[in-house]
Parts: structure tokens; sequence; C-alpha cells
């Protein structure tokens, strides 16, 4: 056996790996989700679909692309959602053309959904997705964090309080579960499960091109 020299290979065939990062809102995903964006420009953000109305700083094509019932059912029915879901009355969907682009050309992808989401994406890309649950540290610390938002009424707490109890039940779907007790350690944990999902064998082509086994020794 020998590694074949001077290729591209190893920088070329390797396909994304596609992290869904999923938890209770208040848990912390979207920023553990954008510290491991921040450390690693090559990571792909997708941008998710939704009906709901952009909160205070929100952007268009930035955060969410923002559309109506109409539109969001009609990017479903003609198939350009990879998986969609209603949370909370809202609809909310992966656009599926370019996450498909950056996998194959060996672009991460972070995607920041619902178990719903993490579900169905695992159907759809057995081979490139990897689950991440973040709990919270307890229920308590986590209805103290959903207080902090200022902009959800009671009302829309005590939902919240109530589908994080939902979305936790799920935990045991995921490939990787970490505690977001404080935060450096919870990105830093994370960042791990990435480097672990980059280098899992079944992933690692580029090395079966460069190290083929004809005959074990
Ligand atoms: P928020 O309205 O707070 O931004 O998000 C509400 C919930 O919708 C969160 O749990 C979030 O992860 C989930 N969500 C956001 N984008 C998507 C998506 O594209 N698909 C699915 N299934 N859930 C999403």
């Amino acid at each position: 056996m020998r590694a074949q020299q001077g290729t591209k290979m190893h920088e070329q065939s390797r396909r994304g790996v596609c992290l869904v990062i999923s938890a209770p809102s208040g848990a912390g995903k979207s920023t553990i989700a954008q510290a491991l964006r921040a450390a690693d420009p090559t990571i792909f953000t997708s941008i998710s679909v939704t009906t709901r109305q952009p909160r205070p700083g929100e952007e268009e094509g930035v955060h969410y692309y923002f559309r109506d019932l109409a539109t969001f059912r009609q990017m479903a029915q003609n198939g350009e959602l990879l998986e969609w879901a209603e949370v909370f009355g809202r609809g909310y969907g992966t656009p599926k053309a370019p996450m498909e682009e950056a996998l194959a050309a060996g672009r991460d992808v972070i995607l920041d959904i619902d178990w719903q989401g993490h579900r169905l994406i695992r159907e759809a890309l057995p081979e490139d997705c990897v689950g991440l649950f973040v709990l919270p540290p307890s229920l308590e610390e986590l209805e103290k964090r959903l207080r902090g938002r200022d902009s959800d009424s009671e009302e829309e707490i005590a939902s919240r309080m109530q589908a994080a109890m939902g979305e936790i039940s799920h935990w045991q779907e995921f490939d990787y579960a970490l505690v977001n007790d404080e935060l450096q350690s919870a990105i830093n944990e994370a960042r791990a499960v990435l480097t672990a999902a980059r280098l899992a064998r079944h992933r690692r082509k580029d090395l079966a091109a460069l190290w083929p086994v004809e005959q074990s020794v």
C-alpha cells in the first residue's frame, strides 16, 4: 500500500458535514452556532425561510428569509425545501439548493433547527448529518434566560417553556449532547463534535482514495 503523491484529492473530495444543532429556545444554540461560524469562515451558513415577523435587529437574508405563508407553502410544494416544519404556528424551512451545493463542495454546514428538522435532515442526508443537542443546566435556568428577552410577552414565555419541554424530550435522538452551563466550554465542546464528525472514517473518502487498502496484511 502506498499513498498517492502530489494529489490534491485530500482537499477536493471530502463532502461537507451537516451539523444539526437543536435545543429549546434560550439554551444558547444560536450563540454556539455563531461562535463556530465565526471561528471558521469556510462553514456554510444555511439561512432558513420563515413565515414569522422579523424581531428587532433581524435582517432579511441574514437571519432568515421572511416570506408569507402562501409563498412558503409554494416553496415546500415545489420541493425547494430540504425540510420544513411548523413551530409555534409559523412555518420554518431549510432551502435545499444552497445546502446541497455547499456539501458537494466540501463545505460543512451548521443548521440551527428543531428536533423535527433534525429527523428530516437525518432521513434526507443520512451520511452527512450529525446531530448535536444543547441542553440548559436546568429548567429554572432556562426560564430565567427566556425572561431575559424583552421582546416576548408572559404568554409567549409560558408557551415557549412548554415547547422547551417538548423539544428536550427528543434529546436522545441526537448523536451528541452537551450542557450549556458555561458558554465558552459549550462552544469548545461543540467544536470538538464538529472536528470528530469531520474525521469519522465513513466520511474519509479522500483518505480512501489516497490510501487504498488492496489487501489486509
Ligand atoms: P425563532 O423564531 O426563535 O427564530 O425559532 C423558533 C424555532 O424554529 C427554533 O427552535 C428554531 O431552531 C426553529 N427553526 C429555525 N429555522 C428552522 C428551519 O429551517 N427548520 C426547522 N425545522 N426549524 C427551524
